[in-house]
């Protein structure tokens, strides 16, 4: 596909590539690449979406008038496309992509004013209180307890998984306010700050060696009503919209990146005489997840075209979520293919190095990424859980 922009949007390009040439340091570029992670430490993180924020271009998905860019869809497209070439840090999804959008939907207009400009700011750092011990697939069974006490709540129990609770201020949490009818009556979502007396967060370590999720519990804390988005035990409707923008993409920037590294890197590896590349095996493994990519970008630009026109992202992003973290997935296990014992090796990043991150076969990231990949097709809802949704919800069955 020959794809044209037009002039503006030439100039909008050339304006990003300006503006990474001026802001995206090396030690950026650098943590980025050398991320072996889903998501990015904290310390770098913040820093470039403090550098975003200065600009106005750190929530792009936002609505203007809440502070996004009213961007249009090409720009947008032109920003992931760019960013991403420049290899500059992806941005942590739960404030900006999960509770600033869910927010905006159904928060009262006190907290839209309240946490909104700190969400943009970087000045809250959230994480996801959903899941518990006993509660992931069926949510709606969840147990954290939560008695209303005159003005405020009283939280016991505890939540598991919970990606950067470690680093995070806030919490945006589902608890147990009644048992008595449906799992899903009776859950009340409220915001929660991370520094209540009563809170402690234990860290989860992964088999790769990274810490990214933490056991949280919860002994007599308070959280004021006020706290609370939506109506007393109305919270499952919230968490459901909520769940629509964490499984809406955004990734295959990334996805793309990345495989074209692969593809590139398997043409200097040396096999019988000719190029692993040009082994029809693996060649044919590549085409087909090439072309599998290219059908979920498709979904993807649907799916940012409905935010764009202030819609949320609908059942459609289960099919997302699900295409994504099998691409996501299938690309580590190319690139360690590519890699062979070299997955092993150690190279570290260099200083003028622009090729994009995600995991590129030799480098001190492949392992651990292949790793931690194997996760995305459970976090965030697994892809069985995916698979009913779209049977129900899309495909009416
Ligand atoms: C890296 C990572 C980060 C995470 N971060 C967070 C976070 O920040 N906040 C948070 O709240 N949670 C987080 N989670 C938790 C995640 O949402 C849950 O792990 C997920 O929902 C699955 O729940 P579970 O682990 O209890 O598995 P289970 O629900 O016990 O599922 C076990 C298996 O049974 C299958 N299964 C279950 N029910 C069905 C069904 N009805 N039909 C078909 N198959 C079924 C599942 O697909 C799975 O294969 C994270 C998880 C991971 C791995």
């Amino acid at each position: 596909m020959n794809v044209r922009f037009s002039t503006e949007h030439q100039a909008f390009r050339d304006s990003i590539r300006r503006f990474l040439d001026d802001n995206l340091d090396d030690e950026l570029r650098m943590a980025q690449r050398n991320c072996p992670g889903i998501f990015l430490d904290y310390e770098y993180n913040i820093r470039w979406h403090r550098i975003l924020h200065k600009q106005g271009w750190v929530a792009p998905a936002w609505p203007l008038e809440y502070g996004g860019t009213g961007w249009d869809l090409t720009q947008r497209y032109l920003w992931t496309r760019e960013t991403t070439l420049a290899g500059a840090p992806s941005l942590a999804p739960m404030g900006l992509g999960m509770c600033g959008p869910m927010l905006i939907g159904h928060g009262s207009e006190a907290q839209k004013r309240y946490y909104l400009p700190r969400i943009l700011s970087g000045e809250d750092y959230w994480c996801q209180g959903y899941s518990e011990p006993a509660s992931g697939s069926d949510l709606a069974s969840l147990k954290l307890n939560a008695r209303l006490e005159g003005d405020h709540y009283l939280l016991n129990g505890s939540k598991i998984w919970t990606t950067h609770a470690h680093v995070a201020n806030r919490m945006f949490c589902l608890v147990r306010t009644d048992d008595s009818g449906r799992p899903q009556q009776g859950i009340t979502f409220v915001l929660l700050d991370m520094d209540s007396p009563g809170v402690s967060v234990e860290p989860i370590v992964f088999a790769s060696g990274t810490h990214e999720v933490n056991q949280v519990f919860f002994d007599d804390v308070r959280v004021p009503v006020s706290n609370r988005v939506g109506a007393h035990n109305e919270g499952w409707s919230v968490a459901k919209y909520l769940l629509e923008f964490e499984r809406g993409g955004g990734g295959t920037a990334a996805q793309q990146s990345a495989l074209d590294r692969v593809r590139r890197f398997a043409a200097t590896v040396p096999v019988d005489g000719a190029s692993l590349l040009e082994q029809r095996a693996f060649k044919t493994q590549l085409d087909r997840t090439s072309i599998e990519l290219e059908a979920v970008q498709q979904t993807e630009l649907r799916i940012m075209a409905a935010l764009s026109r202030g819609q949320n992202p609908g059942p459609e992003s289960s099919i997302m979520k699900n295409l994504g973290a099998n691409l996501g997935q299938r690309i580590t296990e190319l690139a360690l293919e590519a890699a062979g014992v070299a997955a092993l090796a150690h190279q570290p990043w260099q200083a003028g190095d622009n090729s994009p991150p995600i995991g590129p076969p030799g480098s001190a990231t492949t392992f651990p990424r292949y790793f931690n990949l194997r996760a995305s097709s459970i976090a965030g809802g697994t892809n069985e859980v995916q698979k009913n949704i779209v049977a129900k919800l899309v495909l009416g069955l």
